[in-house]
């Protein structure tokens, strides 16, 4: 191509443009999403138009939720929303930057007081997400050198925080302490190393094998951190977690929890030895580094576990309502795996009826999600069911009844069931 610049005389040679390569090129060619639209079977970035209730509205149909984990029921309880407005009103609506700096309020303070002794450790740190909590703790705690064992089945942010950490990542088949063992007797002995599980394991609900994990813990001198997103407020004495439910607090060296689940807010916490607080509040890098925790999310929390004492019988109906709604799904002939907590799956299996399973409950008026593949292996496709103390018994016999329908219209019941 000849271009002859202004005000010169001669013609310059510009070579003709080359297309190279782009960081954006990816995106032209991500179409999956617009293919599941296509096909009607995208459930993803639903706008729910009222709060977290039993009932929702969504693309103006009133919906039946069982897939929220606000297990207690709590984001909409007034004493918690008036204590996140008294919040609101006292410190305004954000803090403007992280912990370490100029972030940190009174009632960060007493919360993390109040989750320590609440835990039954020496002391707590509250981090902006629990996401950012898994991430920055493990990837504190483990350096070159040193190894975490993981769960195959952990979440996301804990495999994130062993990426992070520059240690080396073992994991174990789901819940098995024989292949636990196997995998902590190949490790250098003197080697540091931290087995991480969840306390209940998010997509199917079943409960870690917490006496297993720490009697091997203490044969091979590993650390313990439990993720209990689904286990606060669940499990455990006044919903203290899965290491109350075994009677196995002293035994873990760290508890973590979300704000996001039972909690009615947003953000995460660690518990551990004061000594394990004092290190991470200087070195876990989304806590010094990322802006805290909202006054109204902290005065949230304050306010739920105040609630979680005060009206103890949420967790019973929580209980009640998971039992009922599991023993329905089992009567009714569903695969519901290994799950003994408010998380229920039903075992659907390939994608593709899993979507399609998901659409026709959407549009009998129950919103649920489907878990697919990366979120579980291939083949293990499943409903995610969430039941909470909110639930009626009517709208569970109503769920059941619908849910057979599909899974006679799918094949998943046997003939007649
Ligand atoms: N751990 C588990 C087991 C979770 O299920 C989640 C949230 N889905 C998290 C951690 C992250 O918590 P948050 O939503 O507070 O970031």
């Amino acid at each position: 191509m000849t271009h002859k610049p202004r005000g010169s005389g001669s013609a310059v040679e510009i070579p003709a443009p080359v297309k190279l390569p782009s960081v954006l090129d990816k995106c032209a060619a991500f179409t999956i999403p617009d293919d599941l639209k296509a096909m009607g079977i995208y459930p993803y970035h639903r706008v729910i138009e009222t709060g977290q209730a039993t009932e929702v509205m969504v693309d103006g149909q009133r919906q039946l939720m069982l897939g929220s984990n606000s297990y207690l029921e709590l984001t909409t309880h007034p004493r918690i929303k008036e204590r996140a407005m008294e919040a609101i009103q006292m410190y305004g609506t954000g803090c403007a930057g992280s912990r370490f700096l100029n972030g940190t309020l009174p009632i960060h303070v007493e919360l993390e007081q109040k989750l320590a002794a609440f835990m039954g450790k020496e002391a707590a740190l509250v981090f902006p997400t629990g996401f950012q909590t898994n991430t920055g703790v493990i990837s504190s705690l483990v350096h070159k050198g040193e190894y975490i064992v993981g769960d195959k089945y952990i979440h996301a942010c804990i495999m994130d925080g062993c990426m992070l950490s520059h240690g080396t990542l073992v994991r174990y088949d789901h819940n098995n302490m024989a292949d636990l063992e196997e995998k902590l007797s190949r490790i250098p002995a003197q080697a540091p190393k931290l087995i991480v599980t969840d306390g209940v394991f998010s997509m199917e609900g079943d409960i870690c094998d917490l006496p297993g994990i720490v009697t091997l813990a203490q044969r091979y001198g590993a650390q313990v951190m439990v993720d209990d997103a689904h286990g606060i407020g669940v499990l455990g004495q006044g919903g203290r977690g899965t290491s109350a439910h075994f009677g196995l607090t002293d035994q873990v060296d760290l508890i973590m929890g979300t704000f996001s689940k039972s909690l009615a807010a947003i953000g995460g916490f660690i518990a551990g030895s004061a000594k394990t607080i004092n290190y991470l509040q200087h070195v876990a890098r989304p806590y010094m580094f990322s802006a805290s925790a909202s006054p109204a999310s902290v005065a949230a929390v304050l306010g739920a576990l105040e609630v979680m004492e005060a009206e103890p019988e949420r967790i019973q109906r929580l209980w009640e309502n998971a039992r009922f709604l599991k023993k329905g799904f089992d009567d009714i002939g569903f695969d519901t795996g290994k799950s003994e907590t408010p998380v229920i799956p039903i075992m659907v299996g390939e994608f593709d009826t899993c979507m399609k399973m998901w659409r026709f409950l959407k549009e009998a008026g129950i919103f649920v999600n489907p878990v697919v593949p990366p979120g579980v292996p291939p083949g293990r496709s499943l409903i995610r069911i969430s039941v909470t103390a909110g639930h009626t018994r009517a709208q569970l016999e109503w769920a059941l009844e619908i849910f057979q329908k599909a899974g006679r219209h799918f094949g998943l019941l046997e003939l007649g069931a």
